[in-house]
């Protein structure tokens, strides 16, 4: 249960002052439903206004805060025209105070004929006029306007203007409690940082280094504690020691020998597997690496020590093809594989619980349909996620774990995070790397173009498509809704119908499972020569013919995305190529970041040299980007801070692992307000 002292933060957004319903839905899209992820919006930046007496003083484009008199009100006659509120300083300059559709209202009310008020705003120039366009603030006397001369710039969303954001921070801040203190007081006297409420209100107040590293830190902290609670909690658990006698393993007629990774992988799992404390096991490879393969021999080793393995797959597409990919190379061993996804219905899913139940299936593959209550194993012993990373906040995933005792664990992931961020999403998990690509992958030849020359890379996938070979056409996932990238998706998919006619297949997120599957079925056997799609092949789709990738609007993507789906293809024996199309608006980093796609196919490289390019830089679309864990704190702290976190809490786990002293009281608290009390639950559940 959250302790009492946070329910002021955890309050609806609409218990405050002017939130209603039609102000709620722009807040949810800044991901603000709470007073606590109000009091955590930051400004981006904050803006300083300088005070003038006169007109005379401003420059066009400056922030300023001016005494003007009122004289006239100009309504545009039709809606569509601004609203026009006329004014004067004291030497007699005039200046448009102007205002759009409702905001109309606003001038109107504020700025009455006659009266003298202080306005704050960017003076801009309109034909000879100067102007003000949606004035920052109108006081009525001076100290109003004086004492804000500094002023934050919030992240916005349609609906919301910086004064309506600001207010509404101010009073979820007035709501912050004091809550206690959970970071090691040598830390916070060590870097000078304020208490927490401090430390939230002077984040708003104005940039303050100090105070955000506090905030970015306890983000930091919460997380690291979880990781670690999980750890710890697991160590404590009783698994089942599996020991395979290979006589499973040993019937595989795997078409090339195991790459050195590979085996070193599988002796280490298995090393895991023979142990009583449950496996908790990270398989990281690069995009081609060969892990399913790893997966399949955890897996027979699993059923040759009587235990069940069952697979988990983040999409349909995905469960589909490991069943079928297993299914073939474990013929011979004669195990039972089965496939459940949350389509299966009625008989034929009772009968597979059945088959679970009585040990009849030995391997499960399936998407998280895989875990529902319903699903009883006759004896689970181990569990493999693949690409883990599709899952979101990782370890929730291992606590849906049940049984009497806790399965072994392997989670695979392609996404080559830098070593800091392998960290912050897995803390203190075992890692196997699968370092090494098996022999004979040619090199991806890859090269960024410029949209403008969509006809001639239309021509050249023509020829491409001609001499039998398949394409991916990926667009991006750049508009604001969901229906407009599909609008586009579609759009692309027309033009090239017309062009191709029926050999091309589109496939997007929005399909029923059964059309994506019959998309990605035509594709895969060939009678779809191109397939269209946004970025739901992102993971896993192995068609080894396709040996041409186009992506459009690459810039948007983040380097790990864009080498995912570079990834799809050169998984045959055929040459593979690689279009990048960016669009004319690319600053210097975002042309680095496409050179160094071109430059090399090592995941891993291009995952830490993404993050030097970047630096402090575009944190913001890190952030959104579900690149790291975190909401507060950006690429840069968590590189500064997120060591000294991960030290931290596990040297508070180490002397009070319960949580149960007053510190680790205060660290409860940290953990609710971060959301991690998936950690402080397993402190009870044991
Ligand atoms: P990923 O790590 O991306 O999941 P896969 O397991 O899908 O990679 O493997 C990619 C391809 O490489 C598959 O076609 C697979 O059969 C092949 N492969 C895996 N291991 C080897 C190996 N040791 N030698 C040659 N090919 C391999
Ligand atoms: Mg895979």
């Amino acid at each position: 249960m959250r302790p009492d002292l946070l329910n002021p933060l955890f309050a609806e957004t609409e218990s405050l002052d002017g939130v209603g319903p039609k102000l709620k839905k722009p807040l949810e899209k800044l991901g603000l439903t709470r007073i606590r992820d109000l009091a955590y919006h930051l400004p981006d930046r904050f803006v300083q206004r300088r005070s003038i007496a006169d007109l005379d003083d401003a420059s066009v484009g400056e922030q300023v805060v001016v005494p003007l008199t009122v004289i006239e009100h100009r309504s545009g006659g039709s809606t569509r025209a601004p609203y026009r509120v006329m004014a004067q300083d004291a030497k007699g300059n005039v200046i448009a105070l102007t205002y759009f559709g409702r905001a109309s209202y606003t001038g109107r009310k504020l700025l009455p004929v006659g009266e003298k008020r202080w306005v704050a705003g960017k003076i801009d120039q309109y034909g000879q006029m100067l102007q003000i366009v949606h004035p920052d603030q109108v006081e009525e006397d001076s100290s109003a306007a004086m004492g804000r001369l500094l002023e934050p710039v919030y992240p916005l969303a349609e609906g919301l203007t910086q004064p309506r954001v600001a207010g509404l921070t101010h009073q979820a801040i007035q709501r912050c409690p004091d809550l206690p203190e959970w970071i090691e007081p040598g830390v916070l006297a060590k870097h000078g940082w304020p208490a927490w409420r401090d430390a939230v209100q002077r984040g708003h107040a104005g940039p303050d280094g100090t105070a955000r590293d506090r905030l970015a830190y306890d983000e930091l902290l919460a997380n690291a504690l979880a990781l670690m609670l999980v750890k710890a909690d697991n160590r404590q658990r009783r698994g089942q020691s599996l020991q395979g006698d290979g006589r499973l393993r040993s019937k595989l007629q795997l078409p090339f020998p195991l790459t050195g990774a590979q085996r070193r992988s599988i002796a280490e799992i298995e090393g895991d597997m023979a142990q009583q404390a449950p496996m908790l096991r990270l398989l990281q490879g690069d995009v081609g690496a060969g892990k399913t393969v790893v997966a399949l021999e955890a897996m027979l080793l699993a059923v040759e020590a009587g235990a069940q393995a069952a697979m988990l797959a983040p999409t349909e597409i995905l469960a589909r093809q490991h069943f079928e990919t297993l299914s073939r190379l474990a013929a011979p061993t004669g195990v039972r594989i089965a496939l459940l996804t949350g389509r299966d219905k009625g008989r034929a899913r009772e009968s597979t619980l059945m088959s679970l139940l009585d040990g009849s299936i030995d391997i499960l593959i399936g998407t998280h349909a895989i875990f529902q209550d319903a699903v009883s194993y006759r004896n689970l012993g181990l569990v493999v996620i693949d690409e883990q990373h599709r899952f979101g906040v990782s370890q929730r995933l291992l606590l849906t774990q049940k049984g009497r005792r806790t399965p072994h664990t392997l989670a695979m992931t392609a996404t080559p995070i830098p070593r800091t961020l392998t960290l912050a999403q897995y803390g203190e998990m075992d890692v196997s790397k699968l370092d090494e690509l098996p022999p004979g992958r040619q090199a991806i030849d890859t090269r960024v173009i410029s949209q403008d020359r969509l006809a001639d890379v239309i021509d050249g996938l023509a020829r491409h498509v001609e001499s039998g070979a398949q394409a991916y056409w990926v667009c991006p996932m750049v508009h604001e809704s969901e229906n407009e990238d599909l609008a586009a998706a579609e759009a692309r998919f027309g033009v090239l119908q017309a062009r191709f006619g029926g050999v091309v297949a589109l496939v997007h997120g929005q399909l029923k499972p059964d059309e994506k599957d019959a998309a990605m079925a035509r594709f895969a056997a060939g009678e779809a020569r191109l397939l269209v799609a946004t970025t739901v092949i992102e993971v896993g789709v192995d068609v080894p013919n396709a040996t041409l990738m186009v992506i459009e609007g690459a810039e948007r993507f983040g380097l790990a995305q864009l080498h995912q789906l570079r990834g799809r293809v050169g998984r045959g024996s055929q040459k593979s190529v690689c279009l990048l199309l960016r669009g004319e608006m690319l600053g210097e980093v975002g042309r680095q970041r496409l050179a160094l796609m071109r430059e090399t196919q090592d995941g891993f490289r291009l995952a830490e040299e993404d993050l030097q390019l970047r630096g402090g830089g575009e944190l913001l679309g890190t952030r959104q980007s579900g690149e790291t864990p975190f909401r507060i704190a950006d690429l840069e702290q968590i590189q500064r801070l997120l060591p000294m976190a991960h030290d931290d809490a596990r040297l508070l786990v180490e002397r009070d692992g319960g949580l149960a002293s007053p510190r680790g009281e205060a660290a409860r608290v940290l953990l609710y307000l971060f959301e991690r009390d998936w950690g402080v639950q397993l402190l009870r559940g044991g």
